[in-house]
């Protein structure tokens, strides 16, 4: 059956009348900012210092996005006849974010605590290659990264926080300056004082003192 002539006109009117009585869902963004979870997968940060290079991070990754170079050095004996070690030393670190798909599963499997999400998401590129960020980029972001949630009431300090915390104790007791001499001036002015005489001694005068000839 032929569509009544004009219909279309009327659902489409029908349609614009509905929604404009409804609250509008578009973000104005960029004149206005969108409320995230402050957890957003925004970009992910790298701290460096945790990181070992043990490179499951990049063997994890399903789009091969992370590229880590590294080399190995010799760490000397800690102790005299002790044994050399050798320990892996970052060379380069970087993401692709063209390629990434935000999974996580680099997080994830770090065993070291070295990557963490942010919830910066501005770093939109002119140009592709710029989307790869290297390790410096990457060390950036970490200071936009959330502070972790309150331990709640009771729990066990983390291990990490209580060895920051026994190391920080330790240098700053180092910082402290020794317990002082007694100054020269001051040593010089005690050996000046004027000193009891020997018989006077208290100690001399409580001890028992011996018989007397004539008093028994
Ligand atoms: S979030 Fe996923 S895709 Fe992106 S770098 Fe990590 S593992 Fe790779
Ligand atoms: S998994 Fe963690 S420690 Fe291992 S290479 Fe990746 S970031 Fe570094």
């Amino acid at each position: 059956m032929a569509p009544f002539p004009g219909s279309g006109l009327a659902k489409g009117l029908a349609v614009t009348l509905r929604t404009m009585t409804k609250k509008t869902v578009t973000e104005q963004y960029p004149d206005v900012q969108p409320d995230l979870p402050p957890r957003t997968r925004g970009v992910i940060g790298l701290f460096e210092e945790n990181c070992t290079v043990c490179m499951l991070c990049a063997r994890e990754c399903p789009d091969w996005c992370i590229y880590i170079d590294s080399h190995k050095e010799t760490v000397p004996a800690a102790t005299p006849g002790g044994r050399e070690r050798s320990r892996n030393v970052l060379d380069r670190f970087a993401i692709d974010f063209s390629l990434c798909m935000y999974c996580g599963i680099c997080i994830e499997v770090c065993p070291f605590d070295a990557l963490f999400w942010s919830p910066e998401f501005e770093y939109a590129e002119t140009d592709i290659r710029d989307l790869t960020h290297e390790r410096d980029k990457l060390r950036e972001w970490m200071w936009t990264v959330p502070a972790p949630p309150a331990l709640d009431p009771g729990a066990e300090e983390p291990k990490e926080l209580a060895a920051a915390r026994r190391t920080a104790e330790k240098l700053a007791a180092q910082q402290q300056p020794p317990a002082t001499e007694p100054h020269a001036d001051e040593q010089a002015r005690a050996a000046e004082r004027p000193t009891r005489p020997q018989g006077d001694s208290k100690q001399q005068t409580d001890q028992p003192r011996p018989p007397q000839e004539g008093t028994e």
